[in-house]
């Protein structure tokens, strides 16, 4: 399949890009990565004018910290987020992004674009949902932070306007004695969407027992990546026991909504309840890392 003919950009600003957005309108869309988007050029499911690829941007690129949290560009990469050490709770997000695609799709598929393409199954999504991120949008002459939880609208579907560009994610900084773990099932062990996905990540009260705080994320087993609220607060105050995970799981699978495209709404449950299982076990083992 042929790729259609449009005009290639490359600013090499953040500025420059929004400028661009903002005079293409919805005429244009932002090339990262170019995993989802070379495809859906080639498919013509999307049939832009202008391509503004972001590549040249330095300032979206890599990550850094402060007191207040971790900011991450959108141009960084599921590679650079695999191999990087991000901190107890943080490796939640280190293991989802080792597990997207292969090593060549981690190389180029990037943080803001697993995001930006709204999917069911993005990967980086439920860590990030766990890890109460927000993302940055800019537009010319404007800035707005959006909680993630408040991005998604359905498959394919987020709350950006088509000339925003998403510059960063930003994540809160975890009180001490947190833990995060990130489980995935595939029908293949590469190059493979999710079936199922769960990010967990718990914080535990200063006798190293107690669980003071849970965030449990899904991911495929709905319309768009979501938190399983109810099975998170069950957990506060309560013991990191097996008892009281297997009592969450039990939760999470009932809280998802699996529309049965993959495999049965059934089966996708049960597999809920399993990997919250091991998603909170794994995120208490990392808490006494
Ligand atoms: C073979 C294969 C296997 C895959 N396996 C997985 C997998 O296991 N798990 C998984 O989660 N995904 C998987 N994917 C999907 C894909 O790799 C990810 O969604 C990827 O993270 C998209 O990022 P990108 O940089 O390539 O985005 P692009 O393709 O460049 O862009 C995707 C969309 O996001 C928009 N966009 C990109 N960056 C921004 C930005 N900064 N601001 C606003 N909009 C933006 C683009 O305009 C476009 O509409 C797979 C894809 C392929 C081809």
């Amino acid at each position: 399949m042929l790729l259609p003919k449009f005009d290639y950009n490359a600013p090499a600003t953040l500025d420059e890009s929004c400028q661009m957005m903002a005079s293409y309108g919805d005429r244009a869309k932002l090339l990262a990565g170019g995993t989802d988007l070379l495809i859906a050029l080639k498919k013509k499911t999307l049939t832009p004018t202008q391509v503004v690829a972001l590549d040249r941007i330095d300032e979206i690129k890599g990550f850094c910290s402060d007191q207040d949290g971790l900011f991450l560009g959108s141009r960084t990469t599921a590679a650079e987020i695999a191999e990087s050490d991000l901190g107890p709770a943080g490796r939640v997000l280190s293991q989802a992004a080792a597990q997207v695609g292969s090593p060549l799709i981690r190389n180029l598929a990037t943080i803001g674009g697993n995001l930006a393409t709204a999917m069911p199954a993005a990967d980086m999504a439920p860590p990030l949902l766990a890890l109460q991120a927000s993302v940055v949008l800019q537009r010319v002459g404007d800035q707005r932070e959006v909680l993630l939880s408040d991005f998604f609208i359905s498959p394919g579907e987020q709350v950006m306007l088509p000339e925003e560009i998403m510059s960063m994610i930003v994540l809160p900084r975890l009180p001490e004695g947190c833990g995060g773990a990130f489980e995935k099932l595939g029908v293949r062990k590469a190059l493979e969407r999710s079936i199922v996905s769960v990010a967990a990540v718990i914080s535990m009260a200063d006798d190293g027992h107690t669980i003071q705080g849970a965030r449990i994320a899904l991911g495929a087993v709905a319309p768009t990546p979501m938190l399983a609220l109810d099975a998170a607060a069950g957990l506060s105050g309560k013991k990191a026991t097996a008892k009281n995970f297997a009592a969450a799981g039990k939760i999470a699978a009932q809280e998802a909504n699996p529309r049965g495209l993959r495999t049965s709404a059934v089966y996708s449950r049960l597999m809920v309840e399993q990997l919250t299982i091991r998603a909170l076990t794994r995120a208490y083992e990392a808490t006494k890392l």
